[in-house]
């Protein structure tokens, strides 16, 4: 019964990112969630909810899509594991591994499969130190991330993480770790700065950091295409060329973070292609199975690539691997979801219907006295709430008007994140998104909003 789950919730799941004085209370569960088709899920009490976040900004193709779930019970039945140790394969590992390699940019060389974000940046940044030695450079060790961007939680990612709320307490970040300004034009220093000139400002900070550190510490810089859950923006013109170019010009090495933009969530398959990049590593997963397995992939650029076989006779076996990795069911669940995706056109959609959620959220709510902005790429889209327009007010953090707009839509019927940093409303919808459904979307939005704040 409903009565008895929430009880043995309540006395027996801990639950990840909760408030524990929720526990404390004993509160909970929030919601059991039983069901899903599209971009609906459905919970134990019957309520059908529009998931404008796609789960945690993932279930891409959407829910309930059974060319999946078939795919899985298939491999399941066959295969339901084997290790990737010592060469070890399966069918559908070696096959994702090529469907991957194929939709890459151009300059990638190989996948390593892991779990989840958190472990596939574990892995790249493991993969850095390991090339540094290699080439005989331990001191260049040091890993420069942006203020606002999310990386995961463990003991590094957490680090490399720039938002507070995952650094407090926890004694984070790491030495290794050093924070950059974040490519934020809405939160600019200065109002008067154009966008150009903030890209310069950011550049301008981000050199003087390096040399301030000293080059030869500095190992590589991290960065997500748009910033997600540190507020879901998009960069300033022209700022990852510029910022490429400072990196290569001090041989510093470019891990892009896709795990929220890789397969198709920018309107392009990887945010590099989208903004002309050329990563030395790309960190994926969400969208590489919609999340209908976990699964995620460290991809390693053709310069590491090279450099990293030539340390084998010296360093023998890569001390590096999980008993899960490339495990045949998420790798089953990344093959129909990678030919999903191409066969129901979403890459396409994305672009498309992302674009028009975007213009029609600005049209119902670019001009209401407390939305200071409207911003988006692709099926990216996020409200920034203020209390006055003029001179960029925002409102006090422990007003929570956010989290309050957020909880009005739901009882609307749509779910939307109210993002952890600032009154920012986060919309990521599954990559199908109709344009009517994006329309409910706005709508609700624009109700709750005026419910809110007037
Ligand atoms: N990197 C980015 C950009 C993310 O958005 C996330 C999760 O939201 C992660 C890494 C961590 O992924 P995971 O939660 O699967 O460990």
């Amino acid at each position: 019964t409903n009565d008895q789950l929430a009880k043995w919730d309540r006395e027996n799941f801990f639950h990840p990112s909760t408030n524990l004085g929720q526990f404390a209370r004993g509160e909970g569960p929030q919601r059991i969630v039983t069901g899903g088709s599209g971009v609906h899920i459905t919970d134990r009490d019957g309520t059908q909810l529009l998931d404008g976040f796609a789960g945690l900004y993932c279930v891409n193709v959407g829910y309930g899509r059974t060319e999946i779930s078939e795919a899985i019970a298939k491999q399941a039945h066959e295969l339901a594991y084997y290790h990737a140790y010592a060469g070890h394969g399966s069918e559908a590992s070696i096959t994702l591994s090529k469907m991957v390699m194929d939709r890459a940019p151009k300059n990638m060389a190989r996948v390593y499969f892991g779990l989840g974000g958190s472990d596939a940046n574990e892995t790249n940044i493991k993969l850095i130190w390991y090339y540094n030695n290699i080439l005989g450079r331990p001191e260049k060790k040091k890993i420069i991330s942006r203020w606002r961007g999310y990386h995961g939680s463990g003991l590094m990612t957490g680090s490399l993480t720039g938002l507070e709320l995952f650094h407090k307490k926890f004694d984070l970040p790491l030495a290794q770790v050093i924070h950059t300004e974040a490519p934020y034009y809405f939160r600019r220093p200065d109002l008067t700065m154009s966008e150009a000139q903030f890209t310069a400002h950011c550049v301008a900070e981000l050199e003087a950091l390096i040399e301030r550190e000293g080059p030869d510490t500095i190992a590589a810089f991290i960065g997500e295409p748009v910033l997600g859950t540190g507020g879901i923006v998009p960069p300033p013109e022209g700022y990852w060329p510029a910022i490429q170019e400072v990196l290569d010009k001090h041989d510093i090495l470019l891990v892009v973070d896709e795990v929220v933009t890789g397969f198709g969530r920018l309107g392009s398959m990887f945010g590099s292609d989208h903004y002309g990049v050329k990563p030395d590593l790309i960190t994926s997963a969400k969208g590489l199975t919609s999340a209908y397995a976990p699964l995620s992939a460290s991809i390693v650029g053709q310069r590491m690539w090279d450099v990293l076989c030539r340390g084998t006779d010296e360093y023998g076996v890569l001390g590096h691997g999980w008993t899960y990795s490339a495990h045949p069911i998420g790798a089953a669940a990344g093959i129909a979801n990678l030919e999903l995706i191409d066969k129901l056109g979403l890459v396409e959609n994305a672009a498309k219907t992302g674009a028009y959620l975007v213009s029609t959220m600005r049209e119902a709510l670019g001009d209401h006295p407390n939305v200071g902005e409207v911003r988006g790429e692709g099926m990216l889209c996020a409200v920034e709430l203020v209390a006055e327009r003029d001179g960029r007010r925002f409102f006090d953090a422990s007003e929570g008007k956010g989290a309050k707009v957020v909880a009005a839509m739901l009882e609307r019927g749509v779910i939307a994140r109210a993002m952890p940093q600032g009154d920012i409303l986060g919309f990521a919808p599954p990559l199908c998104l109709t344009t009517e459904e994006a329309d409910k979307i706005v709508s609700v939005t624009r109700d709750a909003v005026t419910a809110i704040l007037g």
